[in-house]
C-alpha cells in the first residue's frame, strides 16, 4: 500500500509536483541569491508517514453510536484521516506539517450521507458536549479548521456534494453545501447557465466553504461577492435547523440568513444553499489591458470607471509597478519590442501598472461598457494593449498558486494577506504596508486590487523571502503579525474575502468594537448554547 505522508496533506491543489517556471526561477534567484545547489535541495519536504501520539478520545460507545447515525463506513479514526482534517491551508499550517507537527488532530472524521444525518449528529454531539468543525473544501487560509478541543471534522465534501434543483424560472440553483465549484459549475453549464463565483480556490473549494467564509470570486466587481449571490440558505444549528425562503427581498423585521455568511463554522452546519445564477454567454465577453504609467493613475482611473455608472467590469484588476514589473519578467515581456515603445513613451519600470478587464452579459452591453472603460482609460494616460494579457492572465487564474509547495521547498517564506480600503485612504494604506514589508531585507512583495466597488476596492499583497531556517515558525509568526497590524493601523479591514479564523480572531475586538463582538457571542450563543461549534479562539468567540 502507498504510505500516506504529510506531504499528502500539505500539497495544495493538484497533488502532482509542480515545477517553477524558467523565468520565475531566473527572477527568485536573482532576488534571493539562490545558487543551483539550494535548488538541488528540498527544505523541511514532509515526505515521511503520518503518525499521531494523540489516539482518539471519544469512547468505544460514543464511536459506535455516532457509527449508527451515520454508518460506520463514513466514520475514520485512523491516523491518516484525522491528521488530513487537522489544518487548512494557511502558510503556519503548512509548516507545522512539513515539520510533522500535529498536536491537535480531531477525534473522528464523519462524512455525512444526507441533511437528515447532519440534523443526528449535530443534536447527538450537542448532547454529549462533542465539538464540531463543518469541513469543505479545506482551502481556509485562517485557521479556521483546526480542532484544539478535538471532536468530530464533519466532512460535507463525500456525499453532499449534488445540485438539488435548478429552477430557471427564478434563475437559481439550490446545491448541497459540500459540492465543489468545478462540479457545479459543470452541472449548470449544461443548462446554459454559470455561477459567476471563481475564487482563485475555485477547483478545491465548496459552495458551503463559499458562504461560510464569505468569499469573493475572480468576477466579483460584476457579479458582487458571495454576499450578494445567495438568496437562501438551509442551516442545522444546535438550537434546531434554520431555512430561509427564497424570495427576492423581503421587510419580515431584520434578515437572519446573513448571519450565517462568515459564520465560518461557528453557529451551525449550512447544508443547503441556494444561489443566484446567470446566463452562460462567454461569446459576449469583452476583454481589455491597460498600462498606466502610475499605480495612483490607473487607481484614479479604475474609480471613475466604479462611480461614472454607466456599467461595471466583472473581472477588474490592477497589479502595482512590483506585480507588474514581475509579470513583466516572466511573461519574457521586457525583452519584447513593444516594451522598448512603452518606456519611450514614459511608462517606465517600477512605475507603470497593469490593469486587467473584463465584461460580461449581454453583447450590447458588454461593447457598450468596454468602449467606455476604454475612454476613462485614455483620458487618466492609460494605454491599450489589446485583450489577449487579460485573457492570457485568466488561462493562469487558478495555476499560479500552484506554486506555493516548490517555493517553499526552496526554503522561501510565500503567503499572502489582504484588506478592504476606501478610495480616500487607499493609497496610504498601499505605501505604508509596503513601507512596513520592505524593511524586512530580502522580500518580494506584490500588491494588486481585485475586487473593485463604488467607495473602495479590496488590497491584496503577496509576500515571498527566505525563511529563517530553523526558526521558521516564529519568524513568519512575527513579520505576519507586523503586517497586520500595518493594515490594521492604517484603517483596512481585517479581511476583504479570506474571512478571520484563528488567524485574525485576536484583532477582532479592536476591529469591529466590544459591542459588537458581545452582540456575536449572544447571536453564538444562542445557537450554540453549549459551545460545541468549531470551538477555540474563532473569530474572537468564547
Ligand atoms: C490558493 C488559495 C487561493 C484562495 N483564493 C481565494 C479567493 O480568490 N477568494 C476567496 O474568497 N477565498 C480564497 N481562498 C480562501 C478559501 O478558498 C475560501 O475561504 C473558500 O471559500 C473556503 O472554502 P472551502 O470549501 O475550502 O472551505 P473550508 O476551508 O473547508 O472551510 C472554511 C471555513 O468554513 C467553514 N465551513 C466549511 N463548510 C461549511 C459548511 N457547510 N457549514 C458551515 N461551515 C462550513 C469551516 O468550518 C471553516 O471555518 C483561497 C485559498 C487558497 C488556499
Amino acid at each position: 500500500m502507498k504510505t500516506k505522508t504529510y506531504r499528502d496533506i500539505l500539497k495544495w491543489g493538484d497533488k502532482r509536483e509542480q515545477k517553477i517556471d524558467d523565468a520565475t526561477l531566473k527572477v527568485i534567484k536573482e532576488k534571493f541569491s539562490i545558487s543551483d545547489q539550494d535548488l538541488a535541495s528540498k527544505h523541511l519536504f514532509g515526505d515521511t508517514e503520518v503518525k499521531l501520539e494523540k489516539t482518539t478520545s471519544l469512547s468505544e460507545e460514543q464511536i459506535n453510536d455516532l457509527k449508527k447515525i451515520a454508518g460506520s463506513e463514513n466514520i475514520f479514526t485512523d491516523d491518516f484521516s484525522r491528521a488530513n482534517f487537522s489544518y487548512g491551508k494557511y502558510y503556519s499550517e503548512l509548516l507545522l506539517l512539513r515539520k510533522e507537527k500535529i498536536p491537535n488532530p480531531p477525534d473522528a472524521v464523519i462524512s455525512p450521507k444526507s441533511h437528515n444525518d447532519v440534523v443526528k449528529l449535530v443534536n447527538y454531539c450537542n448532547k454529549n458536549k462533542i465539538p464540531i468543525v463543518p469541513v469543505g473544501g479545506q482551502s481556509s487560509v485562517t485557521r479556521g479548521l483546526e480542532t484544539p478541543k478535538g471532536g468530530v471534522s464533519l466532512d460535507m465534501t463525500k456525499h453532499l456534494n449534488q445540485v438539488i434543483e435548478v429552477n430557471s424560472v427564478n434563475m437559481t440553483a439550490k446545491v448541497q453545501a459540500g459540492m465543489f465549484g468545478p462540479a457545479f459549475e459543470e452541472h449548470i453549464n449544461k443548462l446554459g447557465y454559470s455561477c459567476g463565483h471563481f475564487p482563485q480556490s475555485f477547483e478545491f473549494s465548496t459552495v458551503g466553504g463559499w458562504v461560510a467564509a464569505r468569499g469573493a470570486g475572480q468576477a466579483s466587481t460584476g457579479y458582487g461577492k458571495i454576499d450578494q449571490m445567495i438568496v437562501a440558505l438551509k442551516v442545522v444549528t444546535p438550537a434546531g435547523v434554520i431555512e430561509n425562503k427564497d424570495y427576492p427581498s423581503n421587510a419580515e423585521a431584520w434578515d437572519t440568513f446573513p448571519l450565517f455568511v462568515g459564520s465560518e463554522g461557528t453557529l451551525g452546519v449550512i447544508t443547503e444553499v441556494t444561489m443566484k445564477i446567470k446566463h452562460l454567454r462567454p461569446e459576449n465577453t469583452r476583454y481589455a489591458s491597460f498600462v498606466f504609467k502610475t499605480f495612483e493613475s490607473a487607481v484614479n482611473a479604475m474609480r471613475e470607471i466604479m462611480q461614472s455608472e454607466f456599467g461595471k467590469p466583472h473581472l477588474f484588476r490592477i497589479s502595482d509597478p512590483d506585480e507588474t514589473d514581475i509579470a513583466f519578467k516572466t511573461k519574457g515581456f521586457d525583452e519584447k519590442f513593444s516594451n522598448k515603445v512603452l518606456k519611450a513613451l514614459g511608462y517606465t519600470s517600477g512605475e507603470r501598472c497593469l490593469m486587467f478587464v473584463s465584461v460580461e452579459g449581454d453583447a450590447a452591453y458588454a461593447k457598450f461598457v468596454k468602449k467606455k472603460i476604454k475612454k476613462t482609460a485614455k483620458k487618466n494616460k492609460g494605454f491599450y494593449i489589446g485583450g489577449s494579457p487579460t485573457k492570457n492572465w485568466l488561462k493562469q487564474r487558478y495555476s499560479s498558486a500552484y506554486m506555493r509547495e516548490p517555493l517553499m521547498d526552496l526554503g522561501i517564506m510565500t503567503d499572502t494577506i489582504e484588506t478592504a480600503v476606501t478610495w480616500d485612504n487607499l493609497i496610504n494604506l498601499w505605501k505604508s504596508v509596503r513601507t512596513y514589508v520592505y524593511k524586512r531585507q530580502k522580500v518580494v512583495l506584490m500588491s494588486h486590487i481585485s475586487h473593485v466597488y463604488e467607495n473602495g476596492a479590496n488590497l491584496y499583497f503577496t509576500f515571498l523571502s527566505p525563511m529563517e531556517i530553523g526558526n521558521e515558525e516564529d519568524d513568519y509568526k512575527q513579520f505576519h503579525k507586523g503586517l497586520v497590524y500595518a493594515i490594521h493601523n492604517n484603517k483596512g479591514s481585517l479581511s476583504h474575502h479570506h474571512g478571520i479564523g484563528r488567524v485574525l480572531a485576536p484583532w477582532m475586538k479592536d476591529a469591529v468594537s466590544e459591542e459588537v463582538l458581545n452582540a456575536m457571542q449572544a447571536v453564538k450563543n444562542h445557537f450554540d448554547p453549549n459551545g460545541i461549534m468549531n470551538p477555540g479562539g474563532m473569530l474572537g468567540l468564547k
